[in-house]
């Protein structure tokens, strides 16, 4: 049995939760959504003796893209994204403009994460799940062998994504949930983009937003 590093910590003025993912065997990482902080995530990756594989962003906001140019000039990991999210790469200003902060420098994904692909390290792979609605290039990373669903700002513990920004689809958010993310295994570990850990199952039970599903 391959021992896994699993570390999340929320970055940024919006906490994001960004997640590292390490393999102690090949000493490979993962980073997810490496919204701001980009230097303790770097140092932290070195304490851990980790190797960067993959950067991996859930979608084009920027409190959960900030970070990704940097880090990857920091450790030459390449920037996995997908690509109906451009868009919102394109207006970083404006979406710094929302938050009144810096504008991060941004640059085209290295590869896009399509509805299937497989991601992750070799022994922790995930599925991307494109889940369109909150942006249109929102995607969940399922890690099946680990019961673990990085569901970026799709699915929250008790809430689900806002619609408001620009690309943002209510009727969309709603059928990936219903049709994607409600279809997981209710033991299925959710860590969402912002705030507490849940589960699939604690949600359909209890989120308001799925009780009419
Ligand atoms: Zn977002």
């Amino acid at each position: 049995m391959v021992s896994m590093i699993f570390e999340s910590f929320p970055v940024g003025p919006l906490a994001c939760n960004c997640s590292l993912l390490g393999d102690e065997q090949t000493h490979e990482a993962i980073v997810i959504d490496p919204g701001d902080e980009v230097a303790g995530i770097n140092s932290r990756l070195t304490e851990l003796g980790l190797k960067l594989k993959q950067i991996l962003v859930t979608h084009g906001h920027i409190d959960h893209v900030g970070g990704a140019l940097k880090l990857k000039k920091l450790t030459g990991a390449p920037i996995f994204m997908n690509e109906n999210d451009l868009p919102l790469l394109a207006m970083m200003e404006t979406q710094a403009g929302w938050l009144g902060i810096a504008t991060p420098e941004t640059a085209p994904p290295d590869g896009n994460l399509i509805d299937g692909a497989t991601v992750g390290t070799e022994h922790f792979p995930a599925t991307v799940l494109h889940t369109p609605g909150h942006t249109q290039g929102s995607i969940c990373l399922h890690f099946v062998p680990l019961k673990l669903l990085v569901a970026g700002d799709t699915l929250f513990a008790g809430s689900i994504g806002r619609t408001d920004l620009p690309g943002g689809d209510t009727d969309q958010i709603m059928d990936s949930l219903r049709s994607r993310l409600l279809a997981l295994p209710d033991e299925t570990n959710v860590l969402p983009g912002h705030g507490p850990v849940t589960t699939i199952g604690k949600e359909r039970k209890s989120n308001p937003f799925l009780r009419t599903m």
